[in-house]
């Protein structure tokens, strides 16, 4: 049986960026029901529910194809919110410094290098991530994900569909599902990602960017 993950921090700690109402709907309700529903779905499959989510969709072809779009949307929706959960942090007076690296930076000399390799800038980089995720129709995701060895990438992925199936493995995701931010800035997702980019854990980026080496 697959269970909600506690939240790493109190449901109001991203307060004013995300605000508590909504963190509570989106954890308590949005996250479980995926849960919920991958559960049900992997009730008749006692060998597939022992296997993590990962495990599942990364091997996708392998489930039954009468599940297989179920374990795809509930089990890519259990993934994805169980990562993106982690990717943010309270905001803190180094945020600004943990891209431009320097004191207090906590992405790294190597994340901060490949941002600016890649991008040109830090600056540009947000610019691309946030026309990413202005420019997902619908609901799904915006990742920034690694290809292979020193390659990063801004994707996009449509509902809950995981990056690792389409581009690479995640170092930092966003929910642009309306859920994630409707009751604080309604149809303003421009908001909402600008807000984001205040409270992205960095120093788990840099982590999970070094610990696929
Ligand atoms: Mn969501």
């Amino acid at each position: 049986m697959h269970a909600l993950p506690p939240l790493p921090y109190a449901y109001d700690a991203l307060e004013p960026y995300v605000d508590e109402p909504t963190m509570r709907l989106h954890h308590l309700k949005h996250h479980q029901a995926y849960i919920d529903k991958l559960n049900a779905t992997l009730e008749k499959y006692p060998e597939l529910a022992e296997k993590s989510t990962g495990e599942l969709l990364r091997n996708l072809d392998s489930v039954p194809e009468a599940i297989r779009t179920a374990v795809r949307n509930h089990g890519g929706g259990h993934w994805n919110h169980s990562f993106f959960w982690k990717i943010l942090t309270p905001a803190s007076p180094n945020q600004g410094l943990a891209l431009a690296g320097g004191q207090g930076s906590t992405l790294g000399d190597k994340g901060r290098t490949l941002i600016e390799n890649f991008f040109g800038s830090v600056e540009e980089f947000q610019k691309q991530f946030k026309d990413a995720a202005l420019g997902r129709f619908g609901s799904g995701w915006v990742w920034l994900v690694k290809k292979s060895n020193d390659q990063i990438t801004i994707i996009s992925t449509a509902n809950q569909d995981v990056p690792f199936n389409e581009g690479g493995e995640p170092l930092l995701g966003l929910d642009v599902w309306e859920h994630a931010y409707y009751l604080k800035y309604q149809n303003r997702r421009a908001d909402y990602v600008d807000a984001f980019f205040k409270i992205i854990n960095w120093e788990q980026v840099g982590q999970l960017l070094t610990a696929k080496d």
